[in-house]
């Protein structure tokens, strides 16, 4: 008979309990005794909860310190060099030194996990011997035995993955690395099976990416060593986040399971398993509930899914399951008080996902009227939200794609422009600038929340938002900058900001996901269509510049950065969505240029995070974005001088689409991409105006004179002098004063030097 499965549980708890745990922790709150205890008691509670809403097959070892991948590196000992690590089971304090690092080692790399907003720790390869430290997966199966009777799942990430993940060894040291790390996974799965494990579930995410030949070589031989060590053990090979490449390989490995993901990569999948069958002597994990989006399932549609399924595979050969692990979603939906009930209903968060799964399981392997009733008032909750107002806005709808049916485009091309801007604004060469923010400093917090508490007036607020800006342009007029801005400080979240003030979204209570560590965000909810209601920047950005004789830039955040950072309704493509914001953010900037603001920053720092997984869908993506850009930002007069700002991820591979944004003006972080960035340039010419960053915000260090010299010298080495502006990497507000104001000044320092000699 068909089971659930479920593939991981969100670690935060639904108070984040999690968090606080590892902050007191980190703080010295706690002593170790008492976290290891807070965090087991989480952990069984996330069990109980599963158990509780009758979920058949658990995943244990989903659970973490700080992070899955970290996780395994530690098992097996993995420990850069710069820790001290002498072997045996790794302490606590190395764990966390090598998350956050400790005085004296720097921390690991994080990057995104595939295109989620999950980050995980790089783990360090080289000058390492790796040996088992612990088995973790086992300490977890024999936890959830003993204390709770649960015959858990342990989950572990797959050999491929890890080491594709891994860095600091050459590419033609993969297969000694793989022959280092295989027999450690046998021993981990030895022991498993000694111990009567059933179901193991291993990660192999990286099976949805392009392989190499030899890639599918080490897979074939990966689990052909596997399967014979153990051949006891059910493996499920589990794989996420879209359709797999290689499927006719993957199904024939020896496995018992292949785990595929029927939601992102349902077409991908599932037109190949019509095409090619599924083999019979294995179980298809079939991940039909999305886990990543926090929207209900249409159950109807699921239903005729698994039926389709059910052909292919006989019934105790099917696992019903989410596309991923439920990570990436909030814990419950049932702690939100506020949201509009028809809003309300039609969101899942991970309790309500696993409601799902059960839900589904039953009405495939018992009679479906067993569960009607539930079946009904779900589609009655998806019905409601579709027919609500806030999803059929005609006006809106009618506008955007009278919109999105032109190109847009400026009135005159960047040359023709550029000259009538030199003429406007008469700016010296290298223009000096800033990202948009400046320090959100104590006092700044504190007024925002006696404003948001109520004991602030409106009035009372707005005095003191204006004295920060004040304070600000002033010193920016000291300091010798050209080109000012208002400094952000009636912002807390540059997405919030805006998605408070446009239609369409909503905002949960405690709707928190895990992005990295103990950091979490609350992504606002796009689920109406959007519009613009009122001017949101308009009032402080002219306040700032009625003091001032130099150009106030105007400071907004774009379309595919809002979205990206949003949970997104998944009724209509992104692309619509995108159209949307886009429009809505154009009356803004329409607001700003007729209440007399000449420089509007639109900034895009995550277009990148929307990339898709597969190639093949990249070209498109890019292309709408790029679209959506220039819909917020064509219509302004030719001497209307469009910014926009991008950082925190690698551009080398998106300058063609950087340019098509047609910005007149682009400041690029650049220090932690380690001067990549300016190589990239001299393999592509740049001819709109660019500020490749000059010093590296992330740090309190006040950068000197000469080391600014130093980065505008390369940058000028390829890039058009005429073009060339300076700033920071990018905003300042986690920054004190002291060290803005005076880094500031040396930048200033650096930009006259370089005016001298250029
Ligand atoms: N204008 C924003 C700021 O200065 C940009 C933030 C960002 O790039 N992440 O804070
Ligand atoms: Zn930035």
């Amino acid at each position: 008979m068909a089971i659930s499965s479920n593939l991981g549980y969100p670690r935060i708890g639904v108070d984040r309990e999690w968090k606080k745990a590892l902050e007191g922790f980190w703080a010295g709150k706690i002593d170790e005794t008492t976290f290891t205890q807070q965090l087991q008691d989480i952990r069984l509670n996330h069990l109980r909860i599963q158990q509780a809403k009758g979920i058949d097959l658990l995943a244990v070892n989903d659970f973490s310190r700080y992070d899955h991948i970290l996780d395994t590196a530690v098992m097996f000992g993995i420990v850069p060099k710069r820790f001290q690590y002498e072997g045996g089971i790794v302490p606590l304090s190395v764990y966390y030194g090598i998350a956050r690092g400790t005085k004296e080692a720097t921390a690991s790399e994080m990057t995104k996990w595939f295109n989620t907003n999950y980050h995980y720790i790089v783990p360090e390869l080289g000058g390492v011997e790796p040996q088992l430290t612990e088995n973790q997966p086992l300490q977890a199966y024999r936890e959830a035995k003993e204390k709770l009777g649960i015959e858990g799942k342990p989950v572990i990430v797959g050999p491929l993955t890890f080491l594709k993940l891994s860095k600091g060894f050459a590419a033609n040291e993969t297969d000694t690395w793989l022959d280092k790390l295989l027999p450690l996974y046998v021993q981990v799965l030895s022991e498993l099976a000694a111990e009567g494990v059933q179901w193991v579930q291993i990660d192999e995410p990286i099976l949805v990416t392009k392989l190499s030949v030899e890639d599918v070589e080490r897979l074939k031989k990966v689990y052909a060593t596997l399967t014979a060590a153990v051949p006891s053990l059910n493996i499920m090979l589990q794989t996420y986040f879209e359709a797999v490449e290689n499927y006719q390989d993957i199904v024939s490995l020896p496995v018992k399971g292949i785990g595929l993901d029927l939601v992102h990569g349902q077409s991908g999948n599932l037109s190949h398993i019509r095409q090619y069958g599924f083999p019979s002597d294995k179980v298809l994990g079939a991940g039909v509930i999305d886990g990543r989006g926090i929207w209900r399932a249409d159950l109807n549609e699921k239903l005729a899914l698994l039926g389709e399924l059910g052909e292919l595979v006989t019934s105790d050969r099917l696992f019903v399951q989410p596309s991923c692990s439920l990570l990436h979603v909030p814990v419950s939906t049932a702690r939100e008080t506020k949201l509009a009930a028809e809003l309300q209903g039609a969101l899942a968060f991970a309790n309500e996902k696993l409601d799902e799964l059960v839900l589904l399981t039953k009405a495939i392997t018992q009679e479906a009227d067993a569960v009607r009733e539930q079946l009904q008032a779900a589609d009655k909750a998806l019905k409601q939200l579709k027919d609500s107002a806030a999803r059929n806005r005609r006006d809106v709808q009618e506008v955007v794609a009278a919109v999105a049916g032109q190109e847009p485009q400026r009135s005159k091309p960047f040359a023709e422009r550029h000259a009538d801007q030199q003429a406007q604004w008469r700016l010296p060469l290298f223009p000096t600038t800033t990202i948009g923010s400046f320090p959100q400093t104590a006092e700044v917090r504190k007024a925002r929340q006696l404003w948001r508490k109520g004991e602030w007036s409106n009035e009372q607020y707005d005095a003191f938002i204006r004295e920060e800006i004040d304070t600000w342009v002033k010193l920016q007029q000291e300091i010798g900058i050209d080109v000012l801005v208002h400094g952000e400080f009636e912002r807390t979240d540059m997405v919030e900001f805006f998605g408070e003030k446009l239609e369409g979204f909503a905002f949960t209570q405690n709707g928190w996901v895990q992005s990295y560590g103990s950091r979490c965000v609350k992504p606002p909810v796009i689920y109406g269509d959007v519009a613009f209601a009122e001017p949101m920047t308009v009032a402080e950005t002219v306040y700032a510049q009625s003091q001032t004789e130099r150009p106030v830039k105007g400071m907004l955040t774009g379309p595919i950065t809002i979205m990206n950072w949003s949970f997104v309704r998944d009724d209509i493509p992104r692309e619509q969505v995108a159209y949307q914001l886009a429009f809505a953010l154009r009356q803004e900037v329409e607001s700003l240029e007729h209440a007399g603001i000449g420089m509007i920053q639109v900034d895009e720092p995550a277009v990148r995070e929307g990339l898709p997984l597969k190639e093949a869908d990249q070209a498109e993506y890019l292309a709408w974005a790029v679209k959506a850009f220039r819909i917020t930002t064509c219509t302004v007069k030719e001497t209307t001088q469009i910014h926009t700002h991008m950082c925190y991820c690698e551009f080398h591979d998106m300058i063609d689409s950087i340019e098509a944004m047609d910005a007149d003006v682009i400041s690029i972080e650049t220090s932690r991409s380690h001067g990549e960035l300016i190589h990239s340039f001299e393999e592509n010419t740049y001819e709109l105006g660019i500020g490749l960053g000059v010093y590296d915000i992330h740090s309190p260090r006040v950068p000197s004179v000469e080391e600014m010299e130093g980065m505008i010298d390369r940058a000028l080495r390829v890039l058009n002098p005429k073009l060339f502006w300076i700033n920071p990497d990018c905003g300042l507000k986690t920054r004190g004063s002291e060290e803005t104001v005076a880094s500031l000044r040396n930048m200033v320092a650096a930009a006259q030097l370089a005016r001298e000699k250029y």
